[in-house]
């Protein structure tokens, strides 16, 4: 391994772009990477996510208006 450029991964499932196709996102000042598989999760069900997004745990699912 190579030290200094960090290699983009999916942050649910920690592959790379070499893998899969890799969405940006930005949360916190971050910039995090997701695959198509897991944008699902994100949306539906991001405190599944909870331990490799901090502070998934307080996000609130996108479906439901309440
Ligand atoms: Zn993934």
């Amino acid at each position: 391994m190579s030290g200094g450029e960090s290699t983009s991964t999916c942050l649910a499932c920690d592959r790379d772009s070499n893998a899969t196709p890799l969405l940006a996102l930005e949360y916190r000042g971050k910039r995090l990477w997701i695959c198509p598989q897991h944008v699902p999760i994100l949306i539906h069900d991001p405190t599944r996510l909870a331990g490799r997004l901090p502070g998934a745990e307080s996000l609130s699912p996108a479906e439901g208006h309440d």
